[in-house]
This record gives C-alpha cells, structure tokens and sequence, in this order.
C-alpha cells in the first residue's frame, strides 16, 4: 500500500485529505503555517462546489458557516443598475471557515504544521523537511498553492507573470451593513473600466467586501501597510454611490489585504515521476473566474478516484491530468475574457455578464 505525503493544508490538501481519510490510504499532511493562523479572503463557491463539499462534509455544517445568494446586482459606480440576475445555489463562505470544517475530519497526528517541505535536488521525486531529512512516502501530492516552489523547481521553465489585474479585499464586522445586503450579490464598476467594489454577506453580522483594480492604472506599493490601503480605498472611492464610499469609510481595516495575480504563461503537465499537483499549485486561476476552490475540490475527487481504482501510480496519475486539463483549460480562457470585459469602458462591456467561469 502506498504511503502518501500531502504538502499543503489550503483547500486542496485538506480536500484530498478528507478523500484519503474515506478510503482508508495511508497519508500525512505537512503544512507550513502555524495550525491557528487561518487569515484570508473568503470564496464564492457555484452550484457544483457544494456538490463536490457536501461528499466530505456534513452539509448542515457547511451551510450554518456561509450565506447562499440570490441574486447579483450589477451597478454603475454612481449607483445605477445595470443589470440583475438570479443566481441559482451560489454560496460564499470565508476562507477560515472553509478550512476549519476541512480540517475537522483529519485527525491530529496525521497533519504536521509549521513544516515546509522543499524538493531533494539530488533524488528524484524525494521532499526534504526543514530539517534536512527525507519525508518517507512513495507518493507525494502536492498542493502547496500558486506560487508552488516544488513546482518551480521540478518545471524549470516555467514563466509566472502578473495579471493586469490585483484586488484589495477585506472582511468587516458590521451587521448594519450585512441587513441591507440582504442576500444579493453587489458588484459596483467604474464607467471608465478597470475599476470595481463588490460587496457579499458573508453571516447575519459579517461581510466581505472586494476591489479589483486595473494595477497599470491604480499603482499601489505591493509592501503596503493596512493605513495605506485605508488611504487609498478613501481616495479612490470617496465619489462613489453611497453605499460603496459609506462601507469604505466605516470599516476596519485590520484584516485588509492586497491581492497580487499572477498566472502561469502556460500549464506545466499535473504530475512528474511519483509526485502530483492538485489546485493552485497545478493550475492558477484568476480571481474573475471564481473556480479555485471547486476546481481544488474536482482535482481531489478524481486524483482519489484514479488512485484507488488504478494498479499503478502513472496510470493513475495520467488519467486525472487527462480528465482535469481540458476543464481548467476552460476556465483559464473564460479568466482571460472576464478580464478583457472589466478592463474596458462600461459601455464596451457585455451587459449581463456573471464574475463567475462556467465550462
Ligand atoms: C483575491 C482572490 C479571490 C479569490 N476568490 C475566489 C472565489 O471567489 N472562489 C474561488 O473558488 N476561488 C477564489 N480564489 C482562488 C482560491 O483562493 C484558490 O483557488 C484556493 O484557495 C486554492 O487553494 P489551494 O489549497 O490550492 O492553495 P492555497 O490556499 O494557497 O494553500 C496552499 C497551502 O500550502 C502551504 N504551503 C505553501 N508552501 C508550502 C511548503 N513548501 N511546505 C508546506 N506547506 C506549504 C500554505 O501555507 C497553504 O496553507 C481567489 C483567490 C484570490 C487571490
């Protein structure tokens, strides 16, 4: 039986780890954050994430930690609508959370924290711990995000490059703000393009707000503090429609945090000798298509479903990347056009058009 090591516990490995769990493999996660350091964003999940979250979660769980929208509100930046549209199960729920249910089924001696994993230069398809020594596993998935260094230095080549594109994001204790939301989904944009606020309920008492700045446009300092954010949020949106400059204005920013996106110029393959790649680290997605965490999770279900019915590793192996490239494919050209779309005037952009990638 193959001994498994996960490196990562994000979304992906915590995924793959609740499948491991199920079929009884043999796996250990390393992760290099401390166990209680869940900052970031929140995500917004379609229809077919949830399927994907409810196999290794309890759905009740799942739906008390987020808010299901009914509807997205497209605006001008002075407050006209522009467009609306049902949305049909999309949920949002912050990244914390997400992890901590994920997390709920791994038992604690299978998950090391505070332990980054780097590649043996020397032996093929063997990770070092910080320590200097061999991690004793036949396989290993890696799904240590998008800047995955163990998939720098397997792929060499490989050209990381910004995207015109970086997001301000901030999640806010404010039930004010929350009740008004009601369960819409509110997207704000600038008649000159390259500029946006949205705004998402996250519970009866939080929520998360975003900007997506064109970044050759609105220059911001990638070492910047919280005080500059405020700073520059302040400028950039003291103008716009009431509900966006009072959110502004009236919220805390000690969470803040700037977005830089990158993206790979071209796909490397999904796996090299006995090691794989699942979610971010196989393939970045821009933020515009919305499809980081179900793709995390579709690339956990089919790498667990290949492992366990395949005799070999590459067997395996070759067929996920098989089923799996095709669809992130997809998703890559759908982030590309939503990018286009936002960095156009208002009246240049598709007038119904959903911040989410569908295959
Ligand atoms: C601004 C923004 C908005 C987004 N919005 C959405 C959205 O609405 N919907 C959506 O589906 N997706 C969204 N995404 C994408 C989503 O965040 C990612 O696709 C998802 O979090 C990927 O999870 P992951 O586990 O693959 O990677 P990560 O979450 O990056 O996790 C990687 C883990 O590996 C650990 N690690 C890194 N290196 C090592 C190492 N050497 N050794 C050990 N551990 C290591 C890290 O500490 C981390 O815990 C957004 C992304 C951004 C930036």
């Amino acid at each position: 039986m193959n001994k498994i090591a996960v490196v990562g516990a994000g979304i992906s490995g915590l995924s793959i780890a609740n499948y491991l769990e199920k079929h009884q493999l043999d796996y250990h996660i390393y992760e290099r954050r401390k166990k209680d350091d869940l900052t970031g964003h929140g995500f917004l999940l379609p229809k077919e994430g949830i399927e994907y979250l409810s196999q290794i979660v309890e759905p009740s769980v799942l739906f008390k930690q987020g808010n299901f929208l009914k509807k997205y509100i497209r605006y001008s930046h002075t407050g006209k609508v522009l467009a609306e549209k049902d949305l049909h199960d999309v949920f949002v729920i912050s990244r914390s959370s997400l992890i901590d249910i994920l997390a709920r089924n791994i038992p604690a001696e299978k998950i090391s924290y505070e332990e980054t994993v780097t590649p043996c230069s020397i032996q093929k398809g063997k990770l070092k711990k910080q320590d200097g020594t061999y991690i004793d596993a036949n396989l290993a998935i890696v799904s240590d995000g998008s800047k995955s260094r163990i998939r720098r230095v397997i792929f060499k080549g490989e050209t990381m490059k910004s995207v015109r594109e970086n997001e301000v994001v901030n999640i806010i204790r404010c039930r004010d703000v929350a009740a008004r939301l009601e369960d819409n989904f509110m997207k704000y944009h600038h008649e000159d393009g390259g500029l946006s606020f949205g705004i998402l309920k996250l519970s009866e008492d939080t929520v998360l707000w975003y900007s997506q700045f064109d970044n050759e446009k609105y220059r911001i300092n990638e070492q910047c503090s919280a005080e500059s954010l405020k700073n520059y949020m302040f400028e950039i949106f003291d103008n716009w429609d009431p509900m966006v400059s009072s959110i502004v204005k009236g919220s805390n920013y000690e969470n803040v945090h700037l977005w830089r996106v990158y993206e790979l110029e071209k796909l490397n393959p999904f796996y090299k000798d006995n090691i794989v790649f699942i979610g971010d680290a196989a393939h970045p997605l821009i933020p515009f298509t919305s499809q980081g965490v179900t793709s995390a999770l579709k690339d956990s279900f089919t790498l667990t479903k290949y492992l366990t019915s395949e005799k070999n590793t590459s067997e395996a192996f070759r067929k996920y990347e098989a089923e799996r490239k095709p669809e992130i494919e997809i998703h890559i050209r759908n982030g590309r056009t939503l990018l286009d779309q936002f960095l156009k005037p208002l009246d240049q952009q598709t007038e119904n058009i959903l911040p989410i990638s569908y295959k």
